[in-house]
């Protein structure tokens, strides 16, 4: 058998041929093949044929130091040479994992206990709903086990994480979600609050019916609560003031757990170091994974706080082993590079500049965008964002979704060299590495608002007005 590569056909043919994408329109993916990139550097990515793209996502949000950052590239392969591989089942382990926890867990927020490593948000999500049901259990309250998420949220694709998702793609044909997740509303100001309604007033609704939620599913059902600080797939919703203040208060006194998902927020993206800091929250899980390592390995953790941590540790009189975890929970490789991106990230303050760089970059949005007649919100912090299209400003009346609008401003946007990603309602989304400097700020809202311009015909012929 030759199993040499067929180099006698193109990248993307080889690509068409065997990949199946993730989050990929299959007949579109046939009909018009892939764009491979082939290195970085900053914040751009040259693909296969030479072309340079500003990326304005980070990857999947994830990249938060950038491409090309040698200090992590050194560190990952002095770990291969060293030890490329070993397990952390039955007390062994490896040098890496230890610092790393002890980094991550002094710098989250609370009163944080333990790390359990993982390899995608998905997985560490998956794994925060089987400890809030094993914690329950422990605590001799079977029956408090179902997690409130929110609609529009991302936590991952996995079956439990997929079933936190508040989102049709990831549930349609696949049988999610599972009937222990109870959804609640999606705190987005623009869309969902009532008419002449006052963000206070709205995170009051919000809270109000969190509250009723929880009666008429009964608290002693329910585990525990899971959000973002900041939504991101589901369209970057930043939500209402004083949201997470009122949410917490109605968690504590129904003994429910917080599980902050900062999987994005985490590692500096709001300019500060988690979202939850940004927030003002004090979660008793947390979820971390992308900027842990910037994207160089996959790597996730679970934080749990001491009264998760120390239910455990006594249950192992009459419980045993616990019985979670992968053969790469505490992988050396991927701790080493998160060793060095966060050493890399604090010594050159990047979760500094993810607000200042940030600052200026929602100021130009709004100076640039803020009056167009296509532009119905602009929101975000820090270095995430996102500007929502629409055909009517006046009653925020969105395009019909058969139009493709946000994804033809992407494609324009592509071809000027800007990565962007079109997410529902017409939203582009940004999400750049947090090395961005200003004149590269400046670059993304140039692109996007001649791509805007180009596409006002288009979005005339969808109903605009
Ligand atoms: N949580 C959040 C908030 C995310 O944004 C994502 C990924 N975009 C996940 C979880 C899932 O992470 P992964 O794709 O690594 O499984």
């Amino acid at each position: 058998m030759d199993l040499s590569p067929a180099h006698n056909q193109s990248l993307e043919d080889l690509d068409r041929e065997n990949i199946f994408h993730p989050f990929t329109l299959p007949s579109e993916h046939m009909a018009h093949g892939p764009k491979i990139m082939v290195k970085g550097q900053g914040v751009r990515l040259t693909d296969n044929h030479g072309t340079v793209y500003l990326d304005g996502l980070a990857g999947l949000w994830c990249v938060n130091a950038g491409y090309g950052r040698q200090e992590i590239v050194d560190a990952i392969a002095k770990q291969a040479a060293l030890l490329p591989y070993y397990h952390s089942f039955a007390s062994m382990g490896t040098e890496p994992g230890v610092y790393t926890a002890d980094t991550v867990r002094r710098m989250v927020p609370g009163n944080m206990a333990r790390v359990l490593f993982g390899c995608s948000g998905s997985d560490a999500n998956d794994t925060q709903v089987k400890l809030a049901w094993y914690y329950n259990n422990l605590k001799g309250r079977p029956q408090k086990k179902k997690i409130i998420a929110r609609d529009r949220a991302y936590h991952g694709v996995t079956v439990a994480s997929g079933s936190l998702t508040g989102l049709p793609t990831v549930h349609k044909a696949f049988d999610l979600p599972l009937p222990q997740v109870v959804r609640v509303r999606c705190p987005h100001f623009y869309r969902e609050a009532e008419a002449g309604e006052s963000e206070e007033a709205f995170a009051d609704r919000l809270a109000a019916e969190l509250e009723a939620t929880i009666e008429a599913e009964g608290a002693d059902t329910i585990a525990a609560f899971i959000a973002e600080p900041v939504m991101g797939a589901g369209g970057v919703i930043v939500p209402p003031k004083g949201y997470f203040e009122k949410v917490q208060k109605i968690l504590k006194a129904n003994d429910i757990l917080f599980i902050a998902d900062e999987v994005i927020c985490g590692f500096g993206r709001l300019g500060t170091p988690f979202g939850s800091d940004y927030f003002g929250i004090v979660p008793d899980m947390i979820s971390v994974a992308k900027g842990i390592t910037s994207g160089y390995q996959p790597l996730s953790a679970v934080i749990v706080c001491e009264e998760v941590w120390s239910t455990i540790l006594e249950s192992s009189d009459y419980l045993g082993t616990f019985g979670h975890g992968y053969t790469y929970t505490n992988h050396p490789i991927a701790c080493a590079a998160a060793n060095a991106n966060i050493e890399l990230m604090e010594r050159e303050k990047l979760f500094d500049n993810a607000a200042t760089a940030g600052a200026h970059f929602h100021a130009a949005l709004h100076s640039r965008l803020g009056d167009h007649p296509a532009v119905g919100e602009i929101r975000g912090v820090g270095l995430m964002g996102a500007v929502e299209l629409v055909a009517d400003r006046a009653t925020k009346r969105s395009f019909e979704p058969a139009a493709g609008i946000a994804k033809k401003v992407q494609a324009d946007a592509l071809a000027r060299g800007l990565i962007l990603r079109p997410m529902m309602n017409d939203s582009l989304a940004f999400s750049p590495p947090l090395c961005l400097t200003t004149t590269e700020a400046d670059e993304i809202v140039d692109i996007l608002a001649a791509s805007i311009e180009a596409n006002m015909g288009a979005m005339k012929d969808a109903g605009a007005n």
